[in-house]
């Protein structure tokens, strides 16, 4: 809650999945003077954000940055490397790939949506198996591209994305793939490369530990070759100025020069940790995560245990209980910030993010929060949530 008129004391807790804490560093960083975006300067700090982001996304191939939300970044994906009319594959994993599909439609795409009654498609992870069967009936090779989110951060559930690129190869079939890892990057192991995605979407504002407003595409050679020869209007989310531009590290139009200082600052900070400890202590968190929610007696949402979600974790409440009220009396209370139930878990689920900035004690506070909360609340808890995690984490 923003209280102009007072100021809370102590930190506030932001534990939404995103956007996440901003480090000191990085704000530090934002905070410089905005330089000349055409001088030399600047090239030096492009060719730098450019370089390093690719060890992120662990490609060789190039990744466009733009000032945007990972919704801009969506539709870059799209119209880039689609026509008009052109048939794609979504398969309905939670509230981000409804939306995904839905900005597909608007496009004047045709979306086929492999969905599910309820909410049994929010509680797994992408079946390859059902993407493969579906692109072997597809013998006139109509669809062009298969999309599908890796971090579903509505249900705090991971997607095997090899799977889905081994499924689409053993199917024979052309159609692109495309992957949404906005929330999962730079928190949730992802390899662009290794896993033969074509197009890659991110954002800033969530495992990258950066304030919302740069919009990422990483590119496969194969989804370039595709740009060539794709008709869906595009001007300003048109690859080709952009890629033009940053060989020499300089952007088509102004860039978000402040963020990308941030950009350099994060890219320094998740390299110096090392990429793989980084992905290691978000293992950490989300199974002290998940230790709090079995010690609670409570669900999570996530029904696989293979493939929960090193980034966030959705609570399922006992169904008398409204998880916006909770929300509510523990912002008021303890001055944490939860994750909302979204599209079809509204008011049945809460979210803790545990991505980003987190540590083990940052984590503790927030599961404290939680469980005072839920005991104001009425909430029945078998045990301590708290007690469990420390135990896990010791
Ligand atoms: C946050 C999020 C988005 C949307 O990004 P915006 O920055 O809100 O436009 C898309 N996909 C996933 C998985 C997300 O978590």
């Amino acid at each position: 809650m923003l209280r102009l008129d007072s100021h809370p004391s102590g930190q506030h807790f932001l534990h939404i999945p995103g956007p996440s804490p901003v480090p000191a560093r990085i704000l530090r960083a934002i905070s410089f003077q905005t330089i000349d975006h055409r001088g030399p300067e600047f090239g030096q700090l492009g060719l730098k954000v450019l370089e390093g982001i690719k060890q992120i996304f662990r490609t060789q191939h190039p990744v466009v940055i733009y000032p945007a939300s990972g919704t801009g970044a969506w539709e870059a994906a799209l119209v880039n490397t689609l026509s008009p009319g052109d048939l794609v594959l979504m398969y309905e994993t939670g509230h981000f790939a409804s939306l995904w599909r839905k900005l597909a439609d608007r496009l004047g795409l045709q979306t086929e949506f492999i969905s599910f009654p309820g909410i049994e498609g929010w509680r797994r992870g992408v079946d390859p198996e059902r993407i493969a069967a579906r692109l072997r009936e597809d013998t006139q090779h109509r669809i062009k591209a298969v999309c599908v989110v890796h971090n579903e951060t509505s249900t705090g559930v991971v997607s095997d994305i090899a799977a889905v690129r081994r499924a689409i190869d053993a199917a024979g079939h052309p159609a692109l793939l495309m992957v949404d890892a906005v929330s999962g990057l730079g928190s949730a192991e992802y390899r662009h490369d290794d896993w033969g995605v074509d197009v890659t979407v991110a954002g800033s504002q969530k495992g990258l530990m950066l304030p919302p407003g740069l919009g990422f595409n990483a590119i496969s050679p194969k989804a370039l070759e595709a740009s060539r020869l794709a008709r869906l209007p595009k001007a300003f989310w048109a690859w080709d100025e952009y890629l033009d531009m940053n060989r020499n590290g300089y952007w088509p139009t102004t860039p978000a020069t402040n963020l990308l200082y941030g950009l350099h600052e994060a890219i320094d900070m998740i390299l110096g940790e090392g990429l793989d400890n980084v992905l290691a202590r978000h293992q950490r968190l989300g199974a002290a995560c998940r230790a709090a929610i079995d010690a609670w007696g409570l669900e999570n949402l996530c029904l696989d245990p293979s493939q929960v979600s090193p980034v966030s974790t959705a609570v399922l409440l006992p169904e008398a209980y409204d998880a916006d009220g909770l929300r509510r009396l523990i912002l008021e209370r303890y001055n944490l910030s939860l994750g909302t139930g979204l599209g079809k878990v509204k008011g049945r689920v809460f979210r803790i993010g545990h991505l980003g900035d987190c540590n083990a004690l940052t984590l503790l506070a927030a599961l404290s929060g939680c469980e005072m909360g839920m005991r104001a609340f009425g909430v029945p808890l078998k045990a301590s949530g708290v007690v469990a995690a420390q135990e896990c984490l010791q």
